[in-house]
């Protein structure tokens, strides 16, 4: 049986009927984070309760890039290829240096502390926007149990300057975000608090020149499941983590076709030599699946 789930015949050209759905590693216990280094050929995820951010790389499969990793979750590369990363531990984004050295983007807001910083992209400007959720200090599982400071906001900064913005504050717990392709749009998900029926959805924001976002509606809800993180491709279709797999959602919101994965998808990423491959962390293993896609160039 497939494990690809066609919604509309477009999503039939954006598939390969004879490329597996490959089970790269298993026998971790939450993976997140999953981001490309074509200059090192390795993608780096992170295994968030085991507190390490893990490498695997073709041929030599998995080995260890940092641990501890402050409970690491979402990472990204800036526009220099430098590592972005959200960490739950130490509630707080840092950007990794070529040189190895770690430098602070954000720990606080207002006087206060960030709860645990969840996803994180970078504009094509420079800017570092990444959502700021309380999953990781609402128990000791994925980080440290602590009273929350500061509502769940999305948030932009300009590391040159240290400006720094609240851009989302109506929102429930923010997690993934991804510009489109020519960043005239912010996407958004929405995954509720835990142990409720709130939201579990995709907004779209409309990005002005200056960056500043207007709009918000709900753009696509996630069933089953949620949308913790995704991935959109040159085309603009947004790849999404959804409890029984992979959703691809056209840019105008309709779910194209599905690829089905054993486990509870959190995120994705395209990688791979022509951007082509999309590399899924899904609880406990990661996964690889070609496409007749590419990814957008910036992860
Ligand atoms: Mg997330």
């Amino acid at each position: 049986m497939s494990f690809f789930e066609s919604r509309d015949p477009v999503f039939d050209g954006y598939v390969l009927d004879n490329a597996p759905l490959k089970q790269l590693a298993a026998g971790f216990d939450w993976v997140e984070g999953p981001v490309w280094f074509g200059d090192a050929g390795c993608l780096l995820f992170s295994d968030i309760p085991n507190n390490r951010i893990l490498r695997w790389t073709p041929g030599s499969g998995i080995t260890t890039y940092r641990q501890p990793s402050n409970y690491s979750n979402g990472h990204t590369r800036d526009r220099e290829g430098r590592l972005v990363s959200c960490e739950h531990g130490a509630r707080r984004v840092t950007r990794t240096e070529h040189d190895g050295q770690i430098t602070v983007i954000a720990d606080g807001f207002d006087g206060k502390r960030l709860n645990s910083p969840n996803d994180v992209v970078v504009k094509s400007d420079g800017t570092i926007w990444f959502t700021d959720p309380h999953y990781g200090i609402m128990t000791n599982y994925e980080g440290y149990a602590a009273e929350q400071e500061l509502p769940c906001n999305l948030y932009r900064v300009d590391p040159v300057t240290g400006q720094m913005d609240a851009m989302v504050t109506d929102a429930n717990c923010p997690n993934g975000l991804a510009f489109s392709p020519d960043e005239s749009r912010l996407y958004v998900a929405d995954t509720g608090r835990l142990f409720s029926d709130d939201p579990q959805h995709v907004r779209a924001f409309d990005v002005g020149s200056d960056g500043d976002l207007t709009g918000g509606d709900v753009f696509y809800v996630v069933d089953p499941g949620f949308a913790d993180g995704f991935r959109v491709d040159t085309d603009g279709n947004l790849w999404s983590s959804a409890a029984d797999g992979v959703h691809c959602i056209s840019p105008n919101g309709d779910l194209l076709g599905k690829i089905l994965v054993p486990e509870l998808v959190s995120n994705v990423c395209f990688g791979g030599r022509a951007k082509h491959e999309l590399y899924v962390t899904a609880t406990t293993s990661i996964y690889r699946v070609s496409l007749n896609r590419q990814g957008t160039q910036h992860p």
